[in-house]
């Protein structure tokens, strides 16, 4: 088979080399309990203070306000489900706010949350995605505790404008979480900056590894723990560190935003290619997500009459590594609720493709793709019509 094309950087990046080797001595020699007492321990503590440090120091908060779990799930469910009982419990009311094209992270945790008699109000977006900051202030309420609104969208890139968000729930005196999963890499994390009270964060999307994550918390934001068991992470959140995951974080994190300039102007020239020539070569492709709000390294499509898993397969048949708008719930193929949310019908919604460029891409791959899909495409076109 030819090389392989790596198109899929919205679902994992590749650990950078340098993480790689921060890492190393955590998983051999160095492989104490932060929590012991010993020298192991101490080095082991040493290690966590650090990283702890430096990821403050890179979202312009102080160490105390940063807890490490295991993923960027476990930092959504901790930011909702913790905040939404803290308050709840001192009596403050029992609704929350998403928008209706969070990632299954939030939205599930939302609908898990309901059936303790929570209530949630899933805001609506438009065409290109984007919650409108006066769809939030109406859907405010008195007994609203918590909005929690993605920083940029998963499937089709959208940035969302977190600073007018925040400071409309901060004028209603509601605390705002934003999931940055995906703008880890790409934006600025300068928390004072969005004016956010909570933010989460995935490693493995920024070329760290993955099942290690960040929650943010300002300081003075209720949270009830949802891991019960030792005092790690100042009682917040219990298990033993992942010491050498969170060592990897923290390089990652450092160099995503040490390097974000050159590395956005590299993935947009990349993308932007790749959106000119699709649009350009396949008849009735359509671009989705905003035109310029988005996140530099992602290209989505949607191509009508096609059925976007068998592109994924004969895409990958050629080596190919992209991702669809849909997802796979107990065998059948749901539409994507992101696309469904911005008004695309079913049937276009079917025909998606998501191609998220990344640090070892290059022109000539990009070139190939341009080749070789409009083929691929009225192959398929030609086969269901
Ligand atoms: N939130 C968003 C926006 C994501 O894209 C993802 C992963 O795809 C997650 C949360 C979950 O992160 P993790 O894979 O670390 O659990």
């Amino acid at each position: 088979m030819d090389e392989t094309i790596y198109l899929d950087h919205a679902a994992t990046t590749p650990l950078d080399p340098r993480v790689l080797e921060a890492m190393l001595p955590y998983l051999t020699g160095r492989f104490g309990n932060p929590s012991s007492i010993h020298r192991l321990g101490r080095e082991a503590r040493q290690a966590l203070d650090e990283a702890r440090e430096s990821v403050a120091e890179v979202l312009n908060a102080s160490p105390q306000e940063i807890i490490f779990t295991s993923s960027g799930t476990e930092a959504d469910n901790l930011a909702i489900q913790g905040v939404a009982q803290a308050l709840s419990l001192e009596g403050r009311g029992n609704h929350i706010i998403v928008s209706a094209i969070e990632h299954h992270a939030v939205l599930h945790t939302g609908d898990y949350l309901e059936r303790f008699g929570f209530q949630v109000t899933r805001l609506p977006v438009d065409g290109y995605g984007l919650v409108h900051p006066e769809v939030l202030e109406e859907a405010i309420r008195p007994d609203t505790l918590l909005v929690s609104i993605m920083y940029a969208n998963n499937e089709v890139g959208t940035i969302q404008p977190i600073a007018e968000l925040a400071e409309v729930a901060h004028r209603h005196g509601v605390y705002l979480h934003t999931d940055a999963v995906q703008a880890g890499g790409a934006l600025s994390l300068d928390v004072e900056a969005l004016g956010v009270d909570l933010l989460s964060l995935s490693a493995h999307k920024f070329y760290g590894p993955r099942g290690v994550g960040v929650l943010y918390v300002r300081r003075g934001v209720p949270l009830l723990p949802q891991m019960h068991g030792g005092g790690q992470e100042r009682g917040r959140r219990a298990s033993t560190e992942n010491v050498a995951g969170i060592v990897g974080l923290a390089v990652a994190l450092r160099l995503a935003q040490e390097e974000r300039e050159a590395y956005n102007a590299h993935c947009l020239r990349l993308r932007d290619r790749l959106i000119a020539g699709l649009l350009e070569r396949v008849p009735g492709a359509r671009l989705n997500g905003h035109p310029t709000r988005r996140l530099p390294n992602n290209a989505h499509f949607c191509f009508e009459g096609v059925d976007g898993e068998s592109l994924l397969v004969r895409l990958d048949r050629e080596g190919i590594c992209a991702s669809g708008g849909s997802a796979c719930t107990s065998g059948a193929l749901e539409p994507s609720h992101v696309l469904a949310a911005m008004g695309v019908p079913p049937e276009v919604a079917r025909g998606a493709l998501r191609l998220t460029v990344g640090r070892q891409n290059t022109p000539e791959q990009i070139e190939r793709v341009l080749d070789l899909l409009p083929h691929i495409i009225e192959e398929l076109r030609g086969r269901a019509g």
